[in-house]
Formats: C-alpha cells, sequence, structure tokens
C-alpha cells in the first residue's frame, strides 16, 4: 500500500474516532476508544509515529491527545474528577517527571503538581539547573484517584490509583512518551514505579537504580511528598537526581 493511502485511511480512521468521542458514554465510544487506546494498539502508536515521520507538529499532536484525554471517561476517576491533569512543561524536554496522579490542588486548577509537593518539585528541579518549562512533568493517571469520590472538596483524600487504573490510563502517559521522547524518566515514589516497572520492590530498594521503560532510561526516586513528610529522604533524592543530570550531561550514570 503506497504511503498516500495509508495516511488516507488514518485520516478517516482518526475522523470516525473524533465522531465517537463526541458519543460520550455510548456503548460505541467505549468499546472503540478502549481499544484503540490499549496498550496493545498499535494502530494509534502507529498514526502518532507515522506523524512524526510527516512532520506534524508535536506540540499539535500533544494537545490533540490533551483534548481526547479531557473527555476521556474510560476509568471511574473520568466520572469523579474536577478537571483532567495532562501535564505540563516543554515537548523539547530531555527530562521527564512521572507522578501517580492529581491531588486536590491538581483537580480543582487542571495542572500537575502545584500543590505544596509539586511546589517542593519546583524547587528539586531549579536545584538541577532547569525550569519547570524546559522539563515535562505528568502522571500515570490523568484524573484525581479520591479515597472518597463523593467529596472533591476534601482535603487529604489522595490516594494511590488502582493498577486497573493505572493500566487503563498508561496509553495516554506512552503517547506522551512518544512525542516528547525524552532522554531519561524520573518515577516520583511508590505508585508510579510499579505502574510503569509492573515491580514489586519497595521505592526505598528501587530507587536510584537505573531502569527503562519502553527504552527510555528510568530512575525512580521518593515522590516529593514523602520528603514533606520525611525531609530526611532530602538527601537521597538530590543523589538520585544527580545521576539524572550525569546521565543528561554525558550519557552515563
Ligand atoms: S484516569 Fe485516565 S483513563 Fe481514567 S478517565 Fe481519566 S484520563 Fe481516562
Amino acid at each position: 500500500m503506497k504511503l498516500s493511502e495509508y495516511l488516507e485511511i488514518l485520516h478517516l480512521a482518526r475522523i470516525s474516532i473524533e465522531e465517537y468521542n463526541n458519543w460520550g458514554e455510548d456503548e460505541i465510544y467505549k468499546t472503540t476508544i478502549a481499544d484503540v487506546l490499549s496498550n496493545e494498539s498499535s494502530f494509534i502508536k502507529s498514526t502518532y509515529q507515522l506523524s512524526y515521520t510527516e512532520n506534524i507538529n508535536p506540540r499539535e499532536e500533544l494537545n490533540n491527545i490533551k483534548q481526547k484525554v479531557s473527555r476521556c471517561k474510560k476509568c471511574s476517576l473520568g466520572k469523579t474528577r474536577l478537571n483532567a491533569v495532562f501535564g505540563s512543561g516543554t515537548v523539547n524536554a530531555n527530562l521527564m517527571f512521572v507522578g501517580e496522579g492529581p491531588g486536590y490542588d491538581e483537580d480543582h486548577k487542571g495542572e500537575p503538581f502545584i500543590g505544596r509537593a509539586g511546589q517542593l518539585l519546583t524547587k528539586i528541579i531549579s536545584a538541577m539547573n532547569y525550569k519547570r518549562e524546559t522539563v515535562y512533568i505528568s502522571n500515570i493517571v490523568k484524573c484525581h484517584p479520591m479515597i472518597d469520590p463523593d467529596n472533591p472538596e476534601k482535603r487529604s483524600n489522595d490516594r494511590c490509583p488502582s493498577l486497573e487504573e493505572m493500566k487503563t490510563c498508561i496509553p495516554y502517559l506512552d503517547m506522551q512518551l512518544e512525542i516528547i521522547k525524552p532522554k531519561i524518566i524520573v518515577t516520583l515514589g511508590a505508585c508510579s514505579t510499579k505502574g510503569l516497572l509492573n515491580n514489586e520492590e519497595p521505592i526505598s530498594k528501587i530507587r536510584g537504580k537505573l531502569k527503562e521503560y519502553k527504552g527510555i532510561k528510568l530512575i525512580p526516586t521518593f515522590h516529593p511528598a514523602a520528603l514533606l513528610r520525611n525531609p530526611n529522604l532530602k538527601k537521597a533524592v538530590w543523589e538520585d537526581m544527580k545521576k539524572v543530570i550525569r546521565y543528561l550531561e554525558t550519557g552515563e550514570i
């Protein structure tokens, strides 16, 4: 098949997907979007990969996915969120931080890591000689996992997303990674580390070790919220971040 024919099919498929999206909770929406976005679906991935080779603007591609996420109801978190929290930063980031999911502040504002833990993450990024705008920050799940989902106005209502919720949402993160192509990922905390590495090792044991996710180097570290509870962990996080800096500067750890 010629490339132009393939592109035409992809174009028609995209239009169909958009139409299904507009049908909201309809059964067709549920099955089709779930299938298309599932981990196993090579179709949508090939769409995006092809987009790059055809020089379609990555910013635009990222924005298209953001629009899809803002309408997504693939898991129950989508029913109770106030705002989907897609991610922030530059599409050209070499460094990407991945947390577990939005909390109260993020759910209310639609931005990742803006509460107290987020402010500490901003300080860590500055200490690494980067800025929030020069890295990319996202989460494994894009909607707020709540202990009491009937009460989004309640503080301290956050929980780790379930494995099922993470599995359902990870295709969006995979698409972000395919577009941004960071050189290294830093997972923040046990949940996101477990979600990406499928590893049961405690975060205290696995942190600082060089891993890989889909061919991208990955270093797990403590979540900044853990540092707020226990400032003694800051030293370990800084050790981990020094490895990240070294890798970004020299390609070696
Ligand atoms: S958490 Fe992810 S999969 Fe679930 S509704 Fe939100 S965007 Fe969709």
